[in-house]
């Protein structure tokens, strides 16, 4: 692992020998390799010196998927800054949180977020709309491209902090992850080695591409890190293309992946189980995709059922990451997925998997408990939290909050969050388990299961569904006592009509349903 980048710079200037190709596309608006390290070290310049940005400062990142945000990053990271993406989808009240705990001295914003920022902001830089009062345009600050910029000097070790990643917020308040130039600069290897060898495990030439170029669709915000590691720099690293959409929407995924000759598409697994039920499916030439790769939230072992009928050939796979592990950690691909569907599958080389009781001693195969992770791929640390980053980080181990288990051949079966298991008169009921048997009912199309407050038991179980047909209760009850034990059984179901809410990552919206349904 020597031989990764050591830091974001040998990542951005490796990436200008790619030099004419194209880097981004956004609609009708196309940036090579050479013109991305251009734009992004004339940024870095503006930013050192008009801002006064040095080593270690925040430098805050909020928009769409614009080409701007790739080069705002590139930026920040070449002057040693760190760069705070913020989700994009965020209140003025959130904003404003990750503006303050991070402590950003400059924000570069599209319009919309620019608009919704009420209070004090730091340093605005603003691009694609209204540039507010005593803000800048980004155009402006950037000024004139100089054929022969350079990176402006600035000494970086592998350790330095390069990124603050907020998560997703599933469990509680989103935290600053505090990742390396080494965690960045490991991320297009780490996935590199993943497509390596889903491609041999799916029988194929990992060298091949049929001739095409490989052009990857990103239907994920580049605010998390599945967008940003796993496809943004992996992209830069490799010369190939992406496709940038300003929000996710199955029908222009289509329109773009044969205008576009889209060969891959990255994602949560909801963005490929929409593709697949969208009516405009087979009238579109999509015959350029290859590779379907998804993650970073539950991926249901239907959905490879309805690649493997819908879009044979596809090589689907499934990866397992976390913000605190600079996005993929484990991945399971063609053989291996087919065989173990339910399977994460296996680590990425250089990531080493405990599963541990709660004293953090490791368990024996076979055995559920916490799945503990370490690599060059796990951060820092988190960001102004002494103690969540002393209670996550133990002797070099990071306790992700997912219960596992591990297989004699080393797959990794993800069980439940600790934090999203049902307890019902004691006994764990796993609401991954509950909804994974729901998904093979034909006439279900989302679930989520929650636990109700129960005087007794303290917990029973329930279920919020979305139904493609009509389903009683009754039925689907009868339907789940054949597949898993009786006291899992949701005693209670409520039907949606929409769609169940879910956050940029793919993942349900539980405490939003909870209040939905139980007002609590
Ligand atoms: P927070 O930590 O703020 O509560 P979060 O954990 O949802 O939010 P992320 O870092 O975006 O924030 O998500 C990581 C989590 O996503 C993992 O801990 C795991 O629970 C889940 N996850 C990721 N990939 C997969 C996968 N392939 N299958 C099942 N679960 C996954
Ligand atoms: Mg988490």
């Amino acid at each position: 692992w020597k031989h990764a980048p050591r830091d974001f710079r040998a990542l951005l200037e490796t990436s200008r020998f790619h030099g004419d190709k194209i880097f981004l596309t956004y609609e009708d608006e196309h940036i090579t390799y050479e013109e991305h390290f251009r734009r992004a070290a004339t940024l870095a310049r503006r930013l050192a010196d008009e801002y006064g940005v040095v080593k270690g400062d925040r430098v805050a990142i909020a928009m769409r998927n614009y080409p701007e945000w790739v080069i705002a990053f590139s930026a920040t990271l070449a002057i040693g800054a760190i760069a705070v993406p913020l989700n994009a989808w965020w209140t003025p009240q959130e904003l404003e949180y990750g503006l303050s705990d991070s402590g950003a001295t400059v924000l570069i914003a599209d319009g919309e977020r620019a608009a919704r920022l009420t209070g004090l902001s730091p340093a605005l830089i603003v691009t694609r709309g209204e540039v507010p009062e005593g803000a800048r345009a980004f155009e402006d600050v950037m000024g004139e491209v100089e054929a022969d910029v350079t990176l402006p000097p600035v000494d970086l070790s592998p350790e330095d902090p390069a990124t603050i990643f907020y998560t997703s917020g599933t469990t509680g308040r989103p935290k600053g992850a505090l990742g390396s130039h080494r965690n960045v600069g490991q991320s297009p290897m780490t996935v590199a080695y993943g497509m390596y060898r889903g491609a041999a495990r799916a029988g194929r030439d990992p060298g091949e591409t049929a001739g095409q170029r490989r052009v990857t669709l990103l239907t994920v915000p580049l605010f998390h890190v599945t967008g940003c590691f796993a496809v943004m720099t992996t992209t830069m690293f490799s010369g190939s293309g992406l496709v940038l959409m300003y929000k996710w929407d199955a029908g222009r995924a289509l329109e773009l992946i044969e205008r576009e000759k889209i060969t891959g598409l990255t994602g949560v697994p909801t963005n490929v189980w929409q593709l697949l039920s969208h009516p405009d499916l087979d009238k579109h030439d999509i015959s350029s995709l290859n590779a379907l790769g998804y993650g970073g939230a539950p991926a249901p072992p239907k959905l490879l059922e309805r690649i493997t009928e819908q879009l044979p050939s596809r090589a689907p796979s499934n990866g397992y990451g976390m913000t605190e592990t600079t996005a993929l950690a484990i991945n399971n691909a063609g053989i291996d997925y087919l065989a173990k569907p339910d399977s994460i599958g296996l680590p990425m080389a250089v990531v080493e998997v405990k599963i541990a009781d709660p004293l953090g001693d490791e368990l024996p195969v076979g055995a559920v408990g916490e799945l503990c992770l370490r690599g060059p791929n796990v951060i820092l640390g988190y960001w102004n939290r002494p103690e969540a980053t002393a209670e996550t980080f133990v002797g070099g181990w990071l306790h992700t909050g997912d219960l596992a288990r591990v297989d004699s051949e080393g797959f990794v079966f993800i069980v439940d969050r600790a934090k999203d298991m049902v307890i019902r008169g004691g006994e764990n009921v796993y609401c991954a388990e509950v909804e994974a048997a729901l998904f093979e009912h034909p006439a279900v199309d989302d679930a989520a299961v929650i636990g109700i407050p129960h005087d007794e038991l303290g917990e029973e179980v329930g279920a919020v569904v979305r139904l493609s047909s009509p389903a009683t209760a009754e039925e689907l009850q009868a339907f789940l006592r054949e597949r898993i034990a009786p006291f899992k059984v949701p005693v209670r179901f409520w039907v949606r009509d929409t769609e169940l809410p879910r956050n940029p990552g793919g993942k349900i919206l539980k405490t939003h349903l909870r209040r939905e349904v139980l007002g609590s």
